[in-house]
């Protein structure tokens, strides 16, 4: 899917390397019903996997807030964020997931349609968003901790 997604939005992509590999990953997240099935299995069973303690540490915490299974299909966008908020990836350019969850605030903040519409265009004229990309950044930043720090 994720490769499929490369296919069918390189004529009109950006060519940042976050934009790429961001919206690449981010709409994996809706449309890989097979990745959706993996994710459910890992996360439903992270006792099986050889994981080192702390690397699900705020994931096995929202598990247990949740009082339920993970549902990957509701949970990703919260299971993405914790994961970059554990990870400490907060550099878009160097991380697939980071990438993923910076387009996915910026969606909450700025609505699907406008995102897409400066994702997927080559015209610079076309839109800008009305922040520079480091203020994002910074938002974007403030956004994970403040709403994922609680599960640490
Ligand atoms: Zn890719």
């Amino acid at each position: 899917m994720h490769e499929y997604f490369h296919s069918i939005s390189l004529p009109y992509c950006r060519q940042e390397q976050w934009i790429v590999e961001g919206s690449a990953t981010w709409y994996s997240l809706y449309f890989d019903e097979y990745g959706i099935d993996i994710q459910n299995y890992l996360y439903n069973h992270l006792d099986e996997f050889d994981l080192n303690n702390t690397d699900f540490e705020h994931v096995e915490k929202y598990i247990v807030s949740l009082n339920r299974e993970i549902d990957y299909a509701v949970d990703k966008i919260n299971l993405l964020n914790l994961f970059v908020y554990e990870k400490n990836l907060y550099n878009p350019s160097t991380s697939y997931a980071a990438a993923a969850s910076f387009i996915g605030f910026l969606i909450s903040q700025y609505g699907e349609e406008t995102i897409q519409n400066y994702l997927f265009s080559h015209n610079d004229d076309f839109i800008n968003l009305d922040k520079p990309y480091e203020e994002l950044i910074i938002e974007w930043k403030n956004y994970i901790k403040i709403n994922y720090s609680s599960y640490g």
